[in-house]
């Protein structure tokens, strides 16, 4: 990795798309790269705005309210579709959650009844049900799987419980085109049914877990620097460990609190 390392992070309708403090995400990259010494631009994508997507190391999808998706979904599709879908393909590290996870795969058939077309780019659907699923939620997952290079480690063991909380009324059901981001330990997961709790497809991540989810899961956090490092920078582009002692205190007491066998 070169002394001075720059990535370029591509924020996806940052006002309308922003459920449950997932800003926090992008927070939470800026300063764990930050603390490396990696600067991290942050580019907000508006309603509007053009976006040369083979530019961007990163981007990230927030939640939003039906109403918020509806607001964006045919600009998502007509302006972003082809070149957003192409940079995918070619392993931008994207995580998209709840909501931004829902418009990256076909289509949302809201719970009154409006089609949402989506992105396509992950093979998922989702429809929404009369039932919100609601609550703190555990999703273990192998982060070593979501990897589509072998890359040098950061120290943190591949498989991780992670923790967030989930508020949806969409029911997300996967094809064949993705792998799972893991299994629900706690809560409800994609749709409450199948176990399922996220989507993996080369490096999109999409999951229903607000939290923010990083600031919470610094194990994610890095995983994601770190395929972002690679993709820009090739191999060799190991980074350094952090002092993570509080964040993963909160995360093993959410996880045992929830995981407690009554
Ligand atoms: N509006 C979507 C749903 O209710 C997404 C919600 C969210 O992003 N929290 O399923």
């Amino acid at each position: 990795m070169p002394e001075t390392s720059h990535l370029k992070l591509a924020h996806l309708y940052p006002a309308e798309m922003n459920c449950y403090g997932d800003r926090g995400n992008v927070i939470a990259l800026r300063q764990r790269c930050l603390w490396r010494g990696i600067e991290l631009e942050v580019t907000p994508v508006e309603p509007g705005d053009e976006v040369d997507w083979a530019g961007f190391d990163l981007a990230f999808f927030g939640g939003g309210q039906d109403s918020g998706q509806a607001l964006i979904a045919r600009d998502l599709l007509d302006r972003h579709g082809p070149g957003l879908r192409a940079a995918i393909d070619d392993g931008l590290v994207l995580l998209a959650i709840c909501g931004g996870y829902q418009l990256l795969g076909h289509s949302f058939l809201t719970h009154s009844g409006e089609r949402l077309p989506g992105l396509g780019a992950l093979d998922v659907h989702t429809v929404g049900g009369s039932q919100r699923l609601i609550g703190n939620s555990v999703v273990e997952a192998d982060l070593a799987t979501t990897d589509t290079m072998q890359i040098e480690g950061d120290g943190w063991p591949s498989v991780v419980k992670l923790v967030g909380f989930e508020n949806h009324s969409g029911r997300t059901y996967h094809g064949t085109g993705v792998r799972s981001l893991g299994r629900v330990l706690a809560g409800h997961g994609d749709n409450g049914e199948d176990g399922w709790g996220g989507a993996i497809y080369r490096n999109t991540i999409g999951c229903y877990l607000h939290g923010s989810l990083l600031p919470k899961n610094p194990q994610l956090t890095d995983h994601l620097i770190r395929l972002a490092l690679h993709r820009r920078y090739g191999p060799h582009t190991a980074i350094a460990p952090l002092d993570a002692a509080l964040e993963l205190r909160a995360q093993e007491t959410m996880t045992s609190r929830l995981l407690r066998v009554h």
